[in-house]
């Protein structure tokens, strides 16, 4: 901590807008948020701070990409820091629990709790299925932890071998629930919850990205009158943006794109592909062929992603390779293409990237690479889009 002085993170005060300055958390919580280059909070975080930050239950509707992650992780580390334990913990015996449905979430959760708590000394520690069971047992019984998130079916088999104990879960977290009950998880969830210490003696934040009436009771039944913060999906509109869909063999995708990227010169292009790997591969095709461009993906350390996307905004680079999670996190003007080099197998993710280009007004063109393998998301995607797409050759 002594190398860091807290007046280096100045953020003047903006209208409307909330800084992490004005909710009193803790030094070296303030020096995470600052590496991590946030300035103010976002809507969602806005709302749910105050509330979470004072011990209220919350009820928080909002999609992945809106910064809740970060809302629920400064309350629980805030707590952790400012109620300290009297004895440390045993191991498996965690303070706050995370329920998310998906490995792929889990572990984004607990590298941003890493990242948030970089400066401080709680630990994090994921259990997920589908990867290695005795490695995340030994972790387990190697020391305290005190933040555990987890995929419901993983943690209840650490629960029921007593590697894990619940009794003493201060902050529950249940993340998308409503993906959880598409999966077909409350069953598991539920038990878990029992496992944990009544609600009137946990707080409870309970996110999903809609809210109908199986979300609600269960919102009910888990919450204790609990507050509502809801902040609605990003208004994306695609009505400005011309869509095109180029019949492009796998094999003759990368040619092609450099072709395109030589003869049309882009100004501002975000390249899409749907995996990291991908984005890494790309990413280096292109710079080998001369177009000067650099990968953004959840690998890339945060600072390296800050500095892409500042040149990105200021006109020092033209061009992004990016993953749908790192994508999110642009939130930059003038964007003239955006280039699906895979159609992504989530059709909400496709209204999302596009919905990047033509914003305030602008015109934008969107192209997606439509090849043999990208066909099969072709009916899924007509149909979110309520037309049938017409795929052409590319036009030059
Ligand atoms: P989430 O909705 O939690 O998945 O967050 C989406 C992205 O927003 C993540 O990459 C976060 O690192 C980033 N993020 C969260 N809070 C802020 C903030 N206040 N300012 C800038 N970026 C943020």
């Amino acid at each position: 901590m002594s190398d860091w002085n807290p007046d280096e993170y100045v953020i003047e005060p903006a209208e409307g807008k909330d800084r992490f300055h004005d909710f009193a958390l803790p030094l070296p919580l303030m020096r995470g948020i600052f590496e991590l280059g946030y300035e103010y909070c976002t809507p969602i975080q806005s709302g749910v701070l105050p509330l979470s930050l004072s011990d209220y239950d919350v009820t928080g509707q909002a999609q992945t990409g809106t910064g809740k992650t970060a809302a629920f992780l400064i309350t629980i580390l805030t707590h952790c820091f400012e109620n300290p334990l009297e004895s440390p913990a045993q191991p498996g015996c965690p303070r706050a629990l995370v329920l998310a449905p998906t490995r792929e979430l889990a572990l984004q959760i607990e590298g941003d709790a890493k990242a948030l708590g970089r400066f401080m000394e709680e630990t994090t520690m994921a259990v997920v299925g589908g990867m290695d069971f005795q490695r995340q047992r030994d972790l387990l019984h190697a020391g305290p932890i005190d933040i555990l998130v987890a995929t419901p079916g993983r943690l209840i088999d650490f629960v029921n071998r007593r590697d894990v104990n619940l009794r003493h879960v201060e902050i529950l977290v249940i993340d998308e629930a409503d993906r959880m009950l598409d999966m077909g998880f409350v069953p598991d969830v539920r038990r878990i919850v029992y496992q944990t210490p009544p609600k009137r003696k946990r707080q409870t934040l309970f996110f999903s990205a809609t809210f109908n009436d199986d979300v609600m009771r269960l919102a009910e039944s888990w919450t204790l009158e609990p507050e509502h913060v809801a902040i609605m999906p990003e208004q994306v509109t695609t009505d400005r943006v011309e869509q095109k869909f180029w019949l492009v063999s796998a094999d003759h995708k990368a040619r092609k794109l450099v072709e395109f990227i030589n003869r049309a010169q882009p100004e501002r292009m975000l390249i899409f592909a749907n995996r990291r790997d991908q984005t890494h591969q790309l990413y280096r095709y292109l710079v080998k062929h001369g177009i000067e461009c650099e990968p953004l993906a959840g690998d890339v350390p945060q600072k390296k992603r800050l500095s892409t996307l500042n040149r990105f905004k200021n006109g020092g680079i033209h061009y992004i390779v990016a993953t749908d999670v790192a994508g999110r996190g642009i939130h930059v003007d003038g964007i003239s293409h955006v280039v699906n080099y895979d159609l992504p197998e989530d059709s909400e993710d496709y209204v999302h990237r596009i919905g990047r280009t033509g914003r305030a007004g602008a015109e934008g063109i969107s192209i997606s690479f439509v090849s043999e393998d990208d066909a099969f998301n072709l009916p899924a995607l007509e149909d979110y889009l309520g037309r049938k797409i017409q795929c052409t050759q590319p036009d030059f």
